[in-house]
């Protein structure tokens, strides 16, 4: 596999709460992080049906424009018993025309499973896929999960977007009701990092 060993890395997100995250992450590697955002690079439109194929444009359109590797994530939420929705499709769920509403968008959730009669645990899991890609049109993949069930009501203040109905498996706690610490440790996220890490960076 491709390894890392340069000393500047684009982070292929315009979300400032993203560039934090993955800042915080690769901290301990020295590397000088910009976001595609800061660079005023355009945001590509995500027209696949896989987080694999949506980071993949993120990261190779950011790659291309700068002329340095770029690292882009795609995430969201698979429902098994509403066919892996909302899926790449997460955020989506979410948007109103005054900005996105995650409350409603979990509601949304809870009302498919509702219709659907679906049964108990109502099995779910958390995905991340993150892409580092070269200029020279290169990459490496990288897929993270954490698997759980919906709940209702919601639970929890902590976190963000679907957070309060999520509960990871062995735990009593919905991602919504866990310090951030904790939920770094086991998050979709981490897992995903751990493996670029070790296949990248380290
Ligand atoms: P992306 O920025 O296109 O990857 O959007 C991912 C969507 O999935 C966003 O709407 C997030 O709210 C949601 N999502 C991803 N990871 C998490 C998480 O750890 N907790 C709650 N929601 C998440």
């Amino acid at each position: 596999m491709k390894r890392f060993d340069g000393d500047r890395l684009i982070v292929a997100t315009h979300n400032q709460g993203k560039l934090e995250e993955i800042s915080k992450l690769l901290e301990p590697y020295g590397i000088a992080l910009t976001s595609a955002g800061e660079l005023g690079l355009a945001e590509p439109r995500e027209t696949e049906t896989t987080f694999v194929g949506n980071a993949r444009i993120k990261a190779h359109f950011a790659a291309k424009a700068s002329g340095l590797p770029a690292l882009a994530d795609d995430s969201g939420l698979a429902v098994e018993a509403l066919n892996g929705a909302p899926g790449v499709y997460t955020a989506d769920w979410a948007e109103t025309p005054q900005g996105r509403d995650f409350p409603m968008a979990m509601k949304k959730v809870w009302t498919a499973l509702e219709a659907a009669h679906a049964p108990f645990p109502r099995r779910a899991k958390f995905c991340c896929t993150l892409v580092l890609a070269w200029p020279d049109g290169s990459d490496a993949v990288f897929a993270g999960e954490m698997v759980g069930q919906v709940v209702w009501p919601m639970r929890g203040t902590q976190g963000h977007g679907y957070d309060p109905i999520f509960q990871p498996d062995g735990f009593a706690l919905t991602f919504g009701e866990m310090d951030r610490w904790q939920k770094n440790e086991i998050s979709h996220r981490a897992d995903a990092f751990a493996k670029l890490i070790a296949g990248c960076f380290s």
